[in-house]
């Protein structure tokens, strides 16, 4: 067992499954949303080296496996039946954060594999489950274990992103069961395409689902991502009867904050985002209550060096970040459907 960094370098804020990070990094408490402490507020400017984790200060260069023993002496086999299990993931990095994916302070963890091709993707080494390291679920629970204290402290948690989560569903389960047992607030930030693998018992254990809803009409999703946009739909609206008496498939209700990328000249047609937030807020009439948060997004081109050095070809070289008037625009859309947009 060795502790390593995956070569790659680890996450510049994506968009998408791992949506935005970083873009609300410093952003205050808001109404609806349990009451965020940055990991500043708690400790001063600086963390404390105790806490011996990748952080916000140090995500734009990339946040590893740091802290993390990697499972690199299995063999092929033994890795692949601990991976059918759960007991072994295909994780890219983690880091421990505020403010963003989730409330309080966080540790979201990026796991390997994608089934979409996202045009903005920002971390495009997290696609191939390949390009992961082998970390078992019960090695990250010892690391959130030791974060208990400072998730009591900031009502803070878990975050599962990636890459898709649900790439990986039984590793994911392992997890999430394990944190929910520790009493640690649970997030999977997801685009909903394989929601057909989270099984109700996972569900149960998901206090928060993330959800990128990368566009509201088929062909733009599409164009966006390469896959279809029903299972999308699918999800959320699966997400939405949670909790309610005969279309439940979980115990309780779960909360979903909706994500949306705003990407001018692919995703900022006005057509294309009411869409969105019809969907939204149709979420809100099966369940009221259930989406409590809108993210709107604005694109960056954080991750376009990473497109280069993997040698694949990146078609928003040209893509500037949308105006100030387009994504207030954007929201505006959000917030005329009575959603809580930021
Ligand atoms: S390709 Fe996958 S990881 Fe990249 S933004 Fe899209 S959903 Fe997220």
């Amino acid at each position: 067992m060795t502790t390593m960094n995956p070569a790659t370098g680890a996450a510049t804020p994506p968009l998408g499954g791992g949506a935005g990070r970083g873009v609300f990094l410093g952003a205050p408490s808001v109404i609806g949303v349990p009451e965020v402490f940055g990991v500043a507020e708690l400790y001063g400017d600086s963390i404390p080296a105790d806490l011996d984790a990748p952080t916000a200060a140090r995500r734009r260069t990339g946040a590893g496996l740091d802290g993390l023993s990697i499972a690199d002496d299995l063999d092929r086999t033994s890795k692949l039946a601990m991976m059918r299990t759960g007991e072994l993931g295909s994780v890219h990095s983690w880091e421990l954060v505020t403010a963003v994916d989730g409330p309080g302070t966080r540790l979201t963890v990026f796991l390997n594999g994608c089934p979409l091709r996202c045009l903005y993707c920002h971390n495009p080494d997290t696609l191939n489950m390949r390009d992961g390291e082998p970390v078992t679920a019960r090695e990250l629970l010892a690391r959130v274990k030791r974060y208990v204290p400072v998730f009591r402290a900031t009502k803070g948690g878990i975050t599962l992103s990636g890459g898709e989560v649900l790439q990986q569903p039984a590793f994911a389960a392992r997890v999430l069961r394990g944190a929910k047992e520790m009493g640690v607030h649970t997030a999977v930030d997801t685009s909903g395409f394989l929601g057909a693998a989270m099984s109700d018992e996972m569900l149960a254990d998901t206090d928060l689902v993330l959800l990128d809803v990368k566009s509201g009409d088929p062909e733009t999703y599409l164009k966006v991502t390469k896959r279809a946009l029903a299972p999308t739909l699918d999800f959320g609206r699966r997400l939405a009867q949670s909790g309610l008496p005969g279309g439940a498939t979980a115990s309780r209700p779960v909360e979903v904050w909706v994500r949306f990328v705003l990407v001018p000249g692919l995703t900022d047609d006005e057509r294309n985002v009411d869409l969105v937030a019809d969907y939204t807020a149709s979420l809100n009439e099966i369940r009221p209550g259930t989406v409590s948060r809108v993210e709107v997004l604005p694109f960056h081109q954080m991750g376009r060096d990473k497109w280069t050095a993997l040698g694949r070809d990146y078609s928003l070289g040209d893509t500037q970040p949308p105006s100030v008037e387009l994504t207030e625009r954007v929201r505006e859309q959000f917030r005329s459907r009575g959603l809580a947009t930021f």
